[in-house]
């Protein structure tokens, strides 16, 4: 035809189609379910845009899903009223623009993910090929003309402008011409368990042509025009008064519906069984999984809304995707479906939580700008809020399950832990973590504060960039051994939330790698550590000097018990782990690196033997070489010790391999190796060994 146009399929989505075509799945059925579900979002978009329009209705004033299966040419067809596509739609949805799915699905489907997700990837239109060899999509949009699509896969789709076929007046018509050893599609039966078990609440009706074999009676001449019927003659024998009749059977056409459109939000929550709300769920959703939880409510009073809100089993494979869709609430009016996502339903934190809601009083023409500043959305936004939370809760009340919700959604706890002050309180609850004393469990506040010393009042937290690299920290010296509980924070997202907890039930969350952490003490422990800090103290000064700005202060730790030393830095700056992940941030602005790269304070340990000798050697010589040369290696170690990253890591291990040398007693001839600079006391001469024996 030279209307005809031939399109390649864009690269990914080629790869896609020789995937689903070439690929054994068991699971093919699911392509009624993704056609069905496209189908529905036709519709529920014609429907919004009739609210504000009505002509757009004239065309095709009604609203539905029509199955045409047809034996003769082994063809099912999928038709729906919906908002159709215009030309340009066709060519870029169905098949030269890539969404971010496509990818995303072919990798999961080669990490063993099953072809049933491919809803979730938004790609569900090409399952049509799990079981067609050929698709054809004929297609009128309000703004446009009829065209037709169609494809073979095998790399090219043509588009036409169609004239000559059966006219639509609006919506999509999508003919699947089966392989075949699928021609099991063609039966009414299977049709029927399938839109029973996938599609059962789409809210519009989905009807399916089927054939009846009805018995009619006919007049005798009627019937012996169609069939001579042994039967038929002889109840004439019988009656002969009577006008002759014969009954005869006939095959009819009729459509039935397959599927209840109450919606499931209208009916009592203990009417509804777990089996419906799975199945509400997964067409909601076009998850293949059952939820993790539901809540299903009703809001009365001043305000009245229904809902049912789903937490799923996995966070979606493009949570924090910020170019994605903002939530996953769908608004009805009055069992009107008005739109996906609406902004200010729910927070962002709580994106992962699906569901609708269907409010009885907001406008039904209601538009996207004025919902923003609508009292009644904001009112409808709190309680959705707190029913979340509710449903959290309960989930926690089981603990594998808390488990999993956890593992998938916990960096949402503390995103809202972060941003949203009003819950605060109610998601700390929430929030798990291991500990020095969890073992492979995780604890959570309350329990941590079930656990709580007599005399210890603060919370105590570590903050760090792994469980492993927290455990055995310096900073946790001193309060193991005084028997206190530690909190691991190893999500990078940990350092933003405990910023804005700052405190749990009344107590105190403490840093223990921050200045601010003090211990009771007795007057006996008082006055020993003052006479350790007062002897301390020129070594201290001594080692300020020889860091400069590296430091701010040198001071005599309380926090460290084996450890010679630590970089502390100030309560109210970044920890090490912070400053770790700013870094880590590739379009960061500098600018703020200024003020909150914390000033680094030094705490020596003065019960460690390497400071013991230090403060001997410093006493009795104060430009004692060694000590200025350990000064810095010390520096260096417990910068790394202390979660901090080297400016410089090449002098650092110019150092090392100094000492390493040294250790081993290998003569360097006093050379400048490879332009390191020297250790500073490193003069030519002196007993190399016997430095190395003094330090060990
Ligand atoms: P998804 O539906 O998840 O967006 P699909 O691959 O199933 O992904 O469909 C791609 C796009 O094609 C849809 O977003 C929609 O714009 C369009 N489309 C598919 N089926 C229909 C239909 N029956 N009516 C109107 N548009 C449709």
């Amino acid at each position: 035809m030279s209307n005809t146009e031939t399109y390649a399929f864009q690269a990914e989505i080629n790869q896609l189609l020789s995937l689903i075509i070439n690929t054994f799945y068991s699971n093919k059925e699911i392509w009624l379910r993704e056609l069905i579900s496209n189908s529905s979002d036709a519709l529920d978009k014609i429907r919004f845009m009739s609210l504000t329009d009505k002509s757009v209705l004239n065309d095709q004033p009604e609203l539905f899903i029509r199955i045409i299966p047809n034996k003769a040419n082994s063809t099912v067809t999928i038709t729906d009223s919906g908002i159709g596509m215009t030309k340009a739609d066709l060519v870029n949805n169905l098949g030269t623009i890539a969404r971010s799915g496509t990818k995303s699905f072919m990798e999961a489907l080669s990490a063993g993910a099953d072809v049933s997700m491919i809803g979730q990837f938004g790609v569900g239109f090409y399952s049509a090929y799990l079981v067609a060899d050929r698709v054809t999509v004929t297609t009128k949009h309000p703004d446009d003309e009829q065209y037709t699509w169609e494809s073979q896969a095998g790399g090219s789709f043509t588009v036409t402008r169609d004239t000559e076929g059966e006219q639509l007046g609006r919506g999509t018509k999508i003919v699947l011409h089966l392989k075949e050893d699928q021609q099991e599609y063609l039966e009414e039966k299977r049709i029927k368990d399938l839109v029973k078990k996938h599609s059962e609440f789409i809210s519009y009706p989905i009807q399916l042509f089927v054939e009846k074999t009805v018995e009619k009676e006919v007049s005798d001449d009627e019937a012996e025009e169609k069939k001579e019927d042994e039967e038929g003659k002889v109840e004439d024998a019988e009656d002969k008064d009577k006008k002759k009749t014969k009954k005869v059977k006939e095959v009819e056409h009729e459509w039935d519906l397959l599927n209840k459109q109450k919606p499931i939000w209208m009916r009592a929550p203990e009417e509804v069984t777990q089996e419906e709300y799975a199945s509400f769920y997964k067409s909601l959703t076009n998850d293949w999984e059952d939820h993790l939880a539901v809540k299903h409510f009703a809001v009365e009073g001043q305000l009245e809304f229904k809902s049912i809100l789903f937490v799923p089993k996995r966070a979606p494979f493009d949570m924090f995707d910020t170019s994605k869709k903002l939530n996953n609430i769908k608004l009805y009016v009055r069992r009107v479906f008005i739109m996906d996502n609406c902004e200010d339903i729910i927070p962002e934190y709580l994106n992962f939580v699906k569901g609708i809601v269907d409010s009885e009083d907001l406008p039904l023409n209601i538009s996207r700008e004025t919902l923003q500043q609508n009292k009644i959305l904001k009112v409808i936004k709190k309680n959705i809020v707190k029913k979340c939370l509710e449903m959290f809760s309960e989930i926690a009340e089981n603990k594998d399950d808390y488990a999993k919700f956890y593992e998938a959604f916990g960096k949402n706890l503390k995103l809202g832990v972060h941003s949203d002050s009003q819950n605060r309180a109610k998601l700390a609850d929430l929030l798990r973590f291991h500990s020095t004393k969890s073992g492979e469990d995780m604890t959570s506040l309350q329990d941590y504060v079930t656990r709580m010393k007599e005399n210890q009042t603060d919370i105590y937290y570590i903050t760090g960039e792994s469980r492993k690299a927290v455990e055995n920290s310096p900073f946790l010296e001193k309060l193991k051994r005084k028997g206190y509980e530690v909190l691991y924070m190893v999500d990078p997202i940990d350092e933003y939330a405990v910023q804005q907890l700052k405190e749990y039930d009344g107590k105190k969350l403490v840093c223990c790698t921050k200045e601010g952490l003090k211990f009771e003490e007795t007057e006996e422990e008082k006055k020993e550590r003052e006479e350790k800090a007062s002897s301390f103290e020129p070594l201290c000064r001594i080692i300020k000097d020889i860091l400069g700005d590296k430091v701010e202060k040198v001071l005599v730790s309380d926090r460290i018990v084996d450890s010679p030393c630590v970089l502390v830095t100030g309560e109210y700056g970044w920890s090490a782990n912070m400053e770790r992940i700013m870094k880590a941030q590739a379009l960061r602005d500098n600018s703020m690196a200024a003020y909150m790269t914390s000033k680094k304070t030094l705490e020596i340990n003065p019960n460690n033997p390497i400071m013991g000798e230090l403060k001997k050697r410093s006493d009795a010589d104060k430009s004692d070489k060694t000590v200025k040369d350990l000064a810095m290696l010390l520096f260096e170690t417990a910068l790394l010790s202390s979660g901090f990253s080297l400016e410089d890591p090449n002098t650092f291990a110019g150092r090392i391999h100094r000492m390493i040398k040294l250790g081993l007693s290998i003569d360097d001839d006093g050379a400048e190796d490879d332009d390191l600079p020297p250790l500073e006391a490193d003069v030519p001469g002196q007993d190399e060994g016997s430095r190395m024996e003094d330090v060990d």
